[in-house]
Parts: C-alpha cells; sequence; structure tokens
C-alpha cells in the first residue's frame, strides 16, 4: 500500500514523525510535507512563486520532502510529481491541536486530507486535542488503532475523515464517537500592543463559546467526555436544505411573480 504522509506543522513537527514510525508497517510511506508551519492556512494554494522540493534527512537518514508551500500543494505536488500516481492513501497530522468545530475550516491539516479526497484517494486527517507537551507516541498509537479500524471497514471514496484524539493515554480513552462538526466558534478579539518605535501591531485571539456542551453528537463533546472524534466530512460546501425554496424563489422574482 503507498501512502502519501502530510501536515501543517512542518516537516520538523514532531507529530508527523510519531505518525509515521506508527504506519510504517501498513506500506511504502511517503512524506510530503511544508518545510515550514503553516497551521491556519487552510486549503489555500500556492500561485505567485515557484515551489521546490527539498529532500529532508533524520539524523543522516531520507526523512521525507519539504515543499515551500501549503499543505495542498504538497498533495498535489506529491501525487503528481514525486510519486507520479495517486497514493491508496492520504494521512495528514498528527496536528498539533485539535481540528473540531469551526477550526475545521481554517486547518490545513483538514484541507490536505480534503485535496486528497478530492483527488479519490481516501483520506484521513489526525490531530490531537492537547497543545501543551502531547504525548505523540502515545497518540500516534491511538492512530494507529483507530487507522487499522478504518481499513479494516474500507475509508469511503470522496470522504475526508476528521479524527481528533482526546490527548489522554489509550488506557483512559473511552472509545470512539462517530460525530458531527460542533457548532461552537470564537469570539475573537485582538491584543493591540506596541513595537519598538511605537507602532500599533495586533494579535489575534479568542475565546471559544460553548455549544458543544448542549451537542451530545459532536466532536467537541466527544473529546471533552474522553473519547476519539471521527467526523465524515465532504467538500461539496452546498446547502442543500435550502437549495429547492431559494431556487422557486429567485426564479419567480427574476420573472416578476
Ligand atoms: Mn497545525
Amino acid at each position: 500500500m503507498k501512502i502519501l504522509l502530510t501536515n501543517d506543522d512542518g516537516i520538523n513537527a514532531a507529530g508527523l514523525a510519531a505518525l509515521r514510525a506508527a504506519v510504517a508497517g501498513l506500506g511504502e510511506v511517503t512524506v510530503v510535507a511544508p518545510d515550514t508551519e503553516r497551521s491556519g492556512v487552510a486549503h489555500s494554494i500556492t500561485l505567485a512563486h515557484p515551489l521546490r522540493i527539498r529532500r529532508i534527512y533524520h539524523s543522516g537518514e531520507f526523512f521525507g520532502y519539504g515543499i515551500n508551500g501549503a499543505p495542498a500543494d504538497c498533495v498535489k505536488l506529491g501525487c503528481r510529481e514525486i510519486l507520479k500516481a495517486k497514493p491508496d492513501l492520504l494521512l495528514a497530522g498528527i496536528n498539533l491541536g485539535a481540528n473540531v468545530a469551526i477550526n475545521i475550516l481554517y486547518s490545513g491539516t483538514v484541507a490536505a486530507a480534503i485535496e486528497g479526497a478530492m483527488l479519490g484517494v481516501p483520506s484521513v486527517a489526525f490531530s490531537v486535542a492537547e497543545t501543551e507537551q502531547p504525548d505523540f507516541d502515545e497518540a500516534a498509537r491511538i492512530a494507529r488503532r483507530v487507522l487499522d479500524g478504518l481499513l479494516g471497514n474500507g475509508v469511503p471514496a470522496g470522504t475526508v475523515l476528521n479524527v481528533n484524539l482526546p490527548g489522554i493515554p489509550e488506557g483512559e480513552v473511552k472509545g470512539i464517537r462517530v460525530t458531527h462538526q460542533s457548532r461552537t466558534s470564537y469570539t475573537d478579539f485582538f491584543e493591540r500592543r506596541l513595537d519598538p518605535w511605537g507602532r500599533a501591531y495586533f494579535w489575534i485571539t479568542g475565546e471559544m463559546t460553548r455549544e458543544f456542551e448542549r451537542e451530545p453528537d459532536s466532536d467537541l463533546r466527544a473529546l471533552a467526555d474522553g473519547y476519539v472524534s471521527i467526523t465524515p466530512l465532504h467538500f461539496d460546501l452546498t446547502h442543500y436544505a435550502v437549495l429547492p425554496a431559494l431556487r422557486k424563489r429567485l426564479a419567480a422574482e427574476w420573472r416578476g411573480e
């Protein structure tokens, strides 16, 4: 099995190395990842400058290919130029920090998996809900166990599976929940500070809202309850529920009715 592995935390991130080691026995793993951290770039691609592929070595051993681009660039370039074929499986992560609720829309990790699904490759994104000092080896062991279960059942084509690990030891994980994306968002605010020349600069921060407490089947709630969260995502953003009424109403308006 040919596996393409990427992330958005960069090719030197600990979460990537841990996942690479955990899935090594599953097949031929090729790492193609951004050469620096690209968290929060979502599904952006590089148009304004050329992309370069650099071979990266860890302790003298070939580790993977570093790209001066976004995660979606890595998937495209990885398939077209490095593997010269579609892989059998695309994995992204393990991301430092959960990719749940609206964070999914900003995530480069999830975007990489979506890019894989767009190419028709079964794709899984992994993130761990811990940003201070996650045990990535432990997280990768749990990720592998989850992945074995997914592969046994077949990852549906065109679907992205967004897996979030609760950031606790395997023995304390209560199980797996298949979840929906929480409606929880952020109350954004900006820290305004002054640079050494007295000019103002801004840094985004924010507080999470708590909708997930009223959403028993949501991704955030699963993590809060000590479960692995698996959310199936698709990249067709059409809001089908409003489609028929909107179609009818706007057509009538155009006709002057
Ligand atoms: Mn990240």
